[in-house]
């Protein structure tokens, strides 16, 4: 099912009366989201994530725009005529019911036509329960289960009616680290081999390019940019997504353009056919960095990090931005004894020039 997003906008009233100003959740949003896709919604702590999947479920009304799911205007249909599978953080489930009745709940409280038979019920109810793998635990009460086990009861009785759009809203958040990677994994095979459309938030950027087949990145209400995963990280349109996007994140320093060539703290490193003169933001990936004893870019060594497959080099510069320089680079290139300083080589493509004043992406080369 594809879902259409139609300038959709949410306005709070102010939760503070006398300071007045009302909050501005959701401006404007536009977006397909493909049939059989999952989208990741991805943006820091109150960004509007929430709402806007709020708004698709039915849970909120907007305060304009539209919602069609297919063909069809759902903005002013109730949630429980959407055809929608929901879940939360923290899985809701019901504590004194056993997980098969938790999972037949949203069945049995079908009426009319909608009605099914008792045997059409639990067949429905294992069948999901086996999809997230958890058919052998369906006696069990929910404090009788894991935080992952659980979270697959949710999802399971998200999926027991067959919605046509799953929302997930920040649905592995109160899972441990391993936990967490392994539930996504899962939260993908079951998307794939039931091809719902699924729209999975977070704020976990790592989380969201393994999962998505497309990302919405989203600021302050505002849709930044969307894409593939890979697409935004190797493209993205300013600088709030090139540091959202990446880890180690991306490095920035203060630059300056002169005669088509990039100075950072006054030497030059690199060429920037087409860019005209003026004073940039400059963001490199970390595996952006060449040691090169040639390069132009003169950085501090304050230390060196292996991690796993991974040499990352830690150091200073004074028109660094971040913390740190935090470059990647071959696992066999080894410091010299005692070596204080590092030369590095730019790659073109991993670095990126934003404006000063509205830090969109300022493109170069060809
Ligand atoms: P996210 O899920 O990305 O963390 P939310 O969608 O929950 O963000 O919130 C977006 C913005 O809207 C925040 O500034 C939040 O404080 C505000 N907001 C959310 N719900 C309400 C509400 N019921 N009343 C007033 N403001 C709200
Ligand atoms: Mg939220």
């Amino acid at each position: 099912m594809k879902v259409e997003l139609k300038n959709l906008t949410k306005i709070f009233p102010s939760r503070n009366k006398k300071a007045g100003g009302e909050v501005v959740a959701v401006n404007d949003f536009n977006f397909t989201i493909p049939d059989g896709k999952l989208v990741g919604l991805l943006g820091p702590s109150g960004c509007g994530k929430s709402t806007t999947l709020y708004m698709i479920s039915g849970l909120q009304k907007p305060t304009s725009g539209q919602i069609f799911f297919g063909d069809e205007d759902v903005t002013e249909l109730t949630p429980e005529n959407r055809g929608i599978g929901l879940v939360f953080q923290n899985y809701a489930l019901y504590p004194h019911m056993t997980v098969k009745q938790n999972i037949l709940f949203p069945l049995q409280n079908l009426r009319g036509e909608d009605k099914l038979p008792k045997e059409e019920m639990l067949e429905r109810a294992y069948r999901v329960a086996k999809l997230v793998q958890i058919d052998e635990l369906m006696d069990r009460k929910p404090s009788e289960l894991s935080g992952g086990q659980q979270q697959r009861v949710a999802i399971a009785r998200a999926l027991v009616k067959m919605p046509r759009v799953l929302l997930l809203d920040e649905p592995l958040s109160n899972l441990d680290a391993r936990l967490r990677l392994q539930t996504r994994e899962e939260i993908r095979r079951i998307q794939k081999e039931t091809g719902i459309t699924t729209i999975f938030v977070t704020h976990d950027q790592e989380e969201a390019m393994s999962i998505s087949d497309v990302i919405v990145v989203m600021k302050l209400g505002v849709v930044q940019q969307t894409g593939k995963p890979q697409q935004i990280y190797d493209d993205p349109c300013n600088l709030f997504v090139a540091k959202f996007l990446g880890t180690p994140p991306i490095n920035v320093f203060n630059g300056e353009v002169k005669g088509e060539v990039l100075y950072i703290g006054g030497a030059a490193v690199l060429s920037v056919p087409g860019v005209e003169d003026k004073a940039v933001f400059v963001g490199i990936r970390p595996e952006g960095f060449i040691p090169d004893e040639a390069g132009g870019l003169l950085c501090e060594v304050s230390g060196v990090d292996v991690m796993g497959r991974d040499v990352s080099i830690v150091s200073k510069h004074k028109e660094m931005l971040t913390p740190s320089v935090r470059s990647i680079v071959d696992a066999d290139y080894t410091l010299a004894e005692g070596q204080r300083e590092v030369r590095y080589a730019l790659k073109p493509h991993k670095v990126f020039l934003f404006d000063k004043t509205t830090e969109e992406r300022i493109y170069f080369g060809v």
